[in-house]
């Protein structure tokens, strides 16, 4: 059984911290796969001091030189694919072949990244002055924090470390205390990419210790944050307040609209495996139904009976299409909002209940849960759940859907079934949400194309694609004159 340790200025360190946690399997809790120490303030300030003391080689290592380090760990991702997969299902229970997904994903990103590093360029603009022009240029910023989510554990530290790293930063990572393991494989790699010592730092511990110590320690210079919004507010005011950058993607209620001309098929499984993928647990899970009444009654009947097929187990069987909530905290939660549902009146259609049976009993299982009735006021329709659980809201028009669509504090994702041209385009303009997909499931998005929410969702520049090393990046603007002479009069 392994101890995790923490990567400080190039060498694995144990912690010297006595509060340990273990690190279980979810679909399984007799399967212990390591103890972590949680990392103490002094250890996590060692982190930040070592990535400072970094950065100025790292900064003066020429862009394409730091991006053949990135392609290099995209290559090891490749050669490790499986094994990180199989680690990843284990520690945090979603299927293997969403974990093998989520492994193409990272491999994607860090090939993509590595090649920004050729085109981290800025622009030449002409002057209104004779024998004058603007230039600008993309600078490192410093000391980066990548604070990270269990969801994805292995992709969303890579879409935020390559571009970082690309750019020029040094960086302290501090993922989710329930995911080390797969933390400490993706810092392995980068080590062994060659990336040199204090440029990447990898710190476990808590949220409120050795992440508080993190984000607010003066040299870190920007903060890149994924997780739930209440941390990723409380982490904005307090970063904010002393002028460092900050880029939050936080939770989501995402629907899809199922209008009555939808193609059923295509929209019931496409609502099944968005709610009920990754157990619910993808920031993009799709979490709202808003129906169509004439359809509504056949749509919730299939989407019921596809729920009650679904295959539930451990994720390394091949044959299981849903695996575990992450943890007992994650489970309870989840419980405890069908019970909210059904208190507040909502129409329990199927699950609602643990999943028992064959080699279930010893993880947190939930059955796929479907609510019918559901009213925008309820809570199971305006609040991140982060289960397997799929709200339907009836509605009688196509405006009535865009209003209740948007009548959510978050702005991930969405999508909608149809094919009316005229409304799909309606639709697209007036979603408030950060993406949206036509006839095709809430979630999912590629290494290329941006990635981020807006309204309580998201803070700062869009993460990935042609927006990946916007956050990670300052611009300068450089005037030059070869006039030879000496200005006379002023520009404004
Ligand atoms: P979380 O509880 O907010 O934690 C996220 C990270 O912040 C963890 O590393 C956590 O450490 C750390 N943290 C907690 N308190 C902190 C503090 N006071 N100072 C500094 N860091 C602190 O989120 P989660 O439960 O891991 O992840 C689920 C959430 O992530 C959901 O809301 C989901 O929607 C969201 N998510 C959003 C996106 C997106 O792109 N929009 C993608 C994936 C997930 P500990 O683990 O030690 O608490
Ligand atoms: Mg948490």
């Amino acid at each position: 059984m392994d101890t995790y340790r923490n990567f400080i200025n190039g060498k694995w360190v144990e912690s010297a911290s006595t509060r340990t946690a273990a690190n279980v399997n979810p679909a399984n809790t007799d399967d212990v796969l390591g103890t972590v120490r949680q990392a103490t303030r002094d250890e996590a300030r060692a982190a930040v001091e070592a990535a400072a003391n970094a950065f100025r080689g790292w900064r003066a290592t020429p862009a394409p030189a730091r991006g053949r380090i990135v392609a290099k760990a995209a290559r090891l991702f490749e050669e490790n694919k499986e094994e990180l997969a199989q680690i990843l299902t284990r520690e945090e229970g979603k299927t293997i072949s969403e974990s093998r997904g989520e492994l193409q994903r990272s491999i994607n990103v860090a090939e993509f990244c590595a090649g920004e590093a050729r085109r981290l360029t800025g622009e030449t603009i002409p002057s209104e002055l004779p024998l004058n022009f603007a230039y600008t240029i993309k600078q490192p910023i410093g000391v980066v924090a990548c604070v990270t989510p269990w969801n994805f554990p292995v992709a969303i530290p890579v879409w935020k470390i390559a571009p970082a790293l690309v750019a020029g930063n040094a960086v302290v990572f501090k993922p989710a205390s329930i995911t080390p393991a797969t933390a400490v494989r993706i810092t392995e790699i980068f080590e062994a990419a060659g990336i040199p010592p204090g440029v990447l730092n990898l710190v476990l511990g808590s949220g409120s210790e050795a992440g508080d110590e993190i984000i607010n320690h003066p040299a870190v210079k920007a903060i890149s944050f994924t997780g739930s919004n209440g941390v990723g507010i409380r982490l904005y005011e307090q970063a904010s307040r002393r002028g460092a950058k900050v880029q939050c993607e936080m939770g989501g209620k995402n629907p899809v609209v199922v209008l009555e001309d939808a193609d059923m098929d295509i929209a019931v499984e496409s609502t099944a495996q968005g709610a009920f993928g990754s157990s619910g647990q993808r920031c993009t899970a799709t979490s709202r139904a808003v129906v169509m009444e004439q359809v509504a009654d056949e749509f919730v009947s299939r989407v019921a009976k596809r729920a009650e097929s679904m295959r539930i187990g451990a994720g390394v069987d091949e044959q299981t299409e849903m695996g575990p909530s992450v943890d007992e905290n994650q489970f309870k939660t989840v419980l405890s909002y069908i019970g909210i549902g059904r208190e507040d009146g909502a129409t329990l259609v199927c699950g609602g209940s643990r999943a028992d049976g064959a080699g279930l009993d010893k993880g947190y299982f939930v059955r796929p849960t479907v609510f019918d009735h559901v009213t925008p006021d309820m809570r199971i329709a305006r609040e991140e759940i982060f289960g397997p659980v799929l709200s339907v809201l009836r509605v009688r028009d196509f405006d009535h859907a865009i209003e209740v669509a948007n009548d959510c504090e978050y702005g991930l994702s969405s999508s909608i079934f149809t094919n009316d041209a005229a409304r799909i385009f309606r639709f697209v303009d007036e979603i408030e949400t950060g993406m949206t997909h036509v006839n095709s499931p809430t979630t999912g998005g590629e290494a290329h194309v941006p990635f981020g929410g807006i309204k309580g969702t998201g803070i700062g520049d869009r993460e990935q694609g042609s927006t990946a090393l916007d956050f990670y990046t300052d611009l300068k603007v450089v005037y030059v004159d070869y006039t030879g002479r000496k200005r006379e009069g002023n520009l404004y």
